[in-house]
């Protein structure tokens, strides 16, 4: 039998596996000697075994029993004694924290006779009482027997109405007693049984109930979305209770070390007087800033400010943290490394390497791909007229258009047929978490940067305001008032900026970032966030060893990749260049019947193509470019079949034939094939079609024979496509060497090459170091080995039956996105020892979409790629996973 109960002063800050994230830093602020009830943290593993065999291990229920009798040993006092009960809360805690996804049971251990007696201890405070006793029913009754938050909430808005009170707060004693009565009423009514009474029940009660909430539909959306493991389970903590709800000299709040929108220095948070737990994230009363407490409790207010400080020294990051005060005494309830946006963090990463506390290693490893991409989206341009409508507070960062809509369902409705939507709500609360994954952003009306909403938005790297005050918000009645009397109904059109909490009407245009145009050389784009990632990516350049390329076709975009920091082109896809007015040159190589015309067909497009050779090697001089020889099935540039034997029969019918059409018509039917990924494309094309690549091959060492002749640094590298035997790719290498001899005798100079091929197919993977043997270089197509070695079409898959396949988990995140390490990620393991093997100087690299995924790059670099290639706007992104992904 395992052991499955921690008391808090037993773990500490490195055993969030066993012990859930809130319940290791409960232990480590304990052994720091920072003030936090006492209490005891039951395990995951506890959790994992009810969730599979469906009741709790055997022995947990005395283990329990044991650390409770210690708790109520070292409070004096007994779970719910009717004459001086302690009570405990019970609160959920995963490995990785999921802000407001799972459950949280307070004030357990009071009933009909305790709560008199909590009545006595707290020297006569019927109202706290009562409304410990009404927040326990209510907790309870939505967490442990499954009644709905509106059936409470809606009893005390009646009752709020009734005494004409605009607050909770101004219910007296006997009210909140009228209430409890009424909640025990919905409680009865709605679960076929009376409240428990016992209060051990109701301590087991709530700890199957943390247990159970691990698999709530919101908390298996944010997983999935977040990509946590399903099967972690969470830890349960059970703590002596401390109260903020008992009077003006108590409170709770929420704070942040730092500003977790910008990461500017300060003090950060929001307290709320004479309240309990949830009612800060939940935003039910309006909070005050943080800073307001130095008046309210200046002693606490410098205790606190002490306990930030040591925490952030102590975690070398920024600190969130809940706390409460019982009369005039501070309890910390939580601490964990908060969460931040993409812009503090890089902030907050630079500075906190200035004040000493990380190196620039470590810098690296606070900041990421996905975060650095968010800086990358665009901004509105200010410069445009705008209608403001209102300013809320600037919560998660970003620029988003879309529809108002007011709940949850119609966003995510919406959203799915293709709209972008702004949900907007008075405030969120859990169950609103599938409209905020559906939406472009998210408006609130109340609320600080710690509510629901700015904590979950932030998260995802959602757009969001929160807390604009001065919009009505009418959920009911679908629309919004502004303060200058402008309505805003579901449908219409509004842009929200989470950078500074303006809310526009209609939609405003949006421009680059900042960090974009840092990248792109603008000097004057500069701010602290910039400076920050400008810093983090010189060291990422220094410490990574991959190099990073671009996808590029064209030299506007390998210029612009370039500036982004690319360090020469992976992949030019040259049946790019075949496209718009070139498709007739095309068409007259494929209706081309006698060799004569077909030489005259690639003639016609060799200047062409080496135009195009000579601009993309010249926007990157001195860097190499690898050029793809042509790989799509030639049908690609052909009309469609029905289309042109509609147009034939018509000509015919009409007695005016045309005899080129009639060709064409030849040509198509002959190429037909009924899987084109799988028929003549790539290599086989090359083979087939005699001419083609020598053509381009030409095209190619002439281009680099004329850079050289105006002085460059040509550094052309030749790629064969869709290659599955040594034997194919040996038939092209001796005609690109054929050709090279023919363009160098031509030029009489030496012209720079190398030849290398894709691995694209599980044959090439699997005689990889037969095809080693003559290639000089390999780069993996990792989007047709996914399609090759899944069987699945990549055209198709993705928008068929992947959204099934994510709901059923065969896989967290779809293969054409992130390497399946398992399946295509042995395979590119296994061809790169067998390549490297039988070539030792076999230059390896990736030119697939995966190229540029952060996750994939982590692979690549445990692979020991020399390169990862990825389109321009990711360079960035990459040259900062390659960092990152050094072993340190
Ligand atoms: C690949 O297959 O991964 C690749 C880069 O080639 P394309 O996407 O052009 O097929
Ligand atoms: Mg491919």
């Amino acid at each position: 039998m395992g052991r499955y109960v921690y008391d808090f002063a037993e773990g500490g800050k490195d055993q969030k596996d066993l012990l859930g994230g809130k319940g290791a830093n409960l232990a480590e602020m304990t052994r720091l000697g920072l003030p936090v009830p006492p209490g005891f943290t039951i395990t995951t593993d506890a959790c994992r075994v009810y969730l599979a065999e469906g009741h709790e291990p055997e022995g947990l229920a005395e283990e329990v029993d044991r650390h409770l009798a210690r708790l109520e040993e070292r409070m004096g006092r007994r779970l719910g004694n009717p004459d001086d009960p302690l009570l405990v809360s019970v609160r959920s805690g995963a490995k990785f924290s999921m802000p407001g996804m799972m459950d949280t049971v307070l004030n357990i251990g009071l009933g009909d006779h305790s709560v008199e007696g909590l009545i006595r201890q707290s020297g006569g405070n019927e109202r706290f009482a009562w409304d410990s006793y009404r927040r326990l029913l209510s907790m309870f009754g939505q967490t442990v027997l499954g009644l709905g938050s509106h059936d409470f909430e809606q009893e005390l808005d009646r009752l709020k109405d009734e005494r004409g009170a605009s607050s909770d707060l101004d219910l007296t004693a006997e009210d909140l007693r009228g209430l409890v009565k009424t909640y025990q009423g919905l409680v009865r009514e709605h679960s076929g049984r009376d409240f428990p009474q016992d209060p051990r029940e109701q301590l087991g009660l709530a700890i199957r109930a943390v247990f159970d909430s691990w698999n709530t539909e919101r908390a298996t959306i944010y997983r999935r979305r977040e990509r946590i493991p399903a099967d972690l389970g969470t830890a349960v903590n059970v703590g002596a209770m401390v109260f903020g709800n008992g009077g003006a000299d108590s409170g709770t709040g929420v704070a942040f070390t730092r500003d977790p929108a910008t990461g500017a220095q300060g003090v950060y948070g929001d307290y709320l007087q004479n309240a309990q737990g949830e009612d800060v994230v939940a935003g039910i009363r309006n909070t005050v800033p943080l800073h307001d407490l130095e008046t309210i409790d200046k002693a606490c207010y410098d205790e606190l400010l002490g306990i930030m400080a040591t925490l952030e020294r102590h975690y070398r990051d920024l600190c969130d943290i809940e706390f409460t005060i019982e009369h005039g005494t501070l309890w910390m309830l939580q601490t964990r490394v908060g969460k931040r946006t993409a812009q503090a963090a890089f902030r907050i990463a630079s500075e906190l390497v200035d004040e000493g506390l990380i190196d620039l290693d470590e810098a690296l490893q606070r900041v990421n791909g996905a975060q650095l991409a968010t800086l990358m989206f665009p901004r509105f341009d200010d410069r445009h007229e705008r209608h403001l409508l209102g300013t809320g507070m600037n919560a998660s960062p970003g620029a988003a258009v879309g529809r108002a809509v007011f709940d949850s369902h119609t966003a995510a409705e919406w959203a799915e047929r293709g709209e972008d939507v702004i949900l907007v709500r008075r405030e969120t609360n859990p169950d609103d978490l599938k409209g905020m994954v559906a939406a472009r952003g998210i408006l609130t009306s109340r609320g600080g940067k710690t509510s629901h909403a700015a904590v979950v938005a932030r998260g995802m790297g959602r757009t969001c305001v929160c807390g604009a005050e001065s919009l009505d918000v009418d959920v009911r009645a679908r629309r919004f008032t502004c303060a200058d009397g402008t309505v805003v109904s579901e449908g219409d059109v509004i842009s929200i900026d989470g950078t500074t909490g303006d809310i526009f009407a209609g939609e405003v245009p949006v421009m680059d970032s900042l960090v974009v145009r840092h990248f792109e050389g603008d000097t004057t784009a500069d701010d602290e966030t910039v400076r920050a990632v400008a810093r983090l990516m010189e060291h990422a350049d220094r410490t990574r060893r991959m190099e990073v390329r671009a996808n590029a076709d064209t030299p506007d975009d390998a210029a612009r990749a370039r500036r982004f920091g690319a360090q020469g082109i992976g992949l030019c896809r040259t049946e790019h260049m075949f496209l718009g007015d070139r498709r007739e040159l095309v068409e007259h190589l494929i209706i081309a019947e006698t060799h004569e015309e077909q030489e005259a067909a690639l003639e016609a497009l060799l200047p062409r193509q080496r135009e195009d050779f000579i601009g993309i090697l010249e926007a990157m001089d001195g860097l190499p470019v690898t050029v793809r020889l042509i790989d799509p099935p030639l049908h690609e540039f052909l009309p469609d079949l029905t289309d042109l034997a509609v147009l034939v029969a018509h000509e015919d019918d009409a007695g005016n034939p045309d005899s080129r059409h009639h060709r064409l018509l030849e040509a198509v039917k002959r190429m037909h094939e009924q899987n084109p990924m799988l028929g003549l494309r790539g290599v086989r094309l090359g083979i087939a079609l005699p001419g083609l690549f020598a053509m381009q091959t030409r095209a190619v060492l002439e281009a680099a024979a004329a850079r050289l002749e105006a002085g460059g640094d040509p550094r052309p590298e030749i790629m064969v496509p869709l290659v599955a035997s040594a034997e194919e790719f040996e038939i092209v290498r001796a005609e690109v060497e054929r050709v090279a001899a023919e363009v160098q005798d031509a030029a009489g100079r030496e012209i720079p090459y190398t030849v290398g091929t894709m691995i694209e197919l599980p044959r090439a993977v699997l005689t990889a170091d037969r095809i080693a043997a003559t290639a000089e270089f390999f780069s993996f197509g990792t989007n047709d080995l996914t399609q090759m070695t899944w069987g699945f079409s990549r055209d198709d898959v993705e928008s068929s039956f992947f959204s099934t396949y994510l709901e059923k988990g065969v896989f967290g995140v779809s293969p054409f996105e992130t390497l399946d390490v398992d399946g295509v990620g042995a395979l590119v393991r296994y061809a790169a020892q067998r390549g490297r093997a039988a070539r030792p100087d076999l230059h390896l690299g990736v030119c697939g979409e995966h190229g540029g995924d952060p996750e994939s790059i982590h692979f690549f670099e445990g692979v020991g790629l020399d390169y990862v290639s990825c389109s321009p706007f990711r360079v960035p992104i990459a040259r900062l996973e390659a960092a990152r992904a050094v072993p340190r």
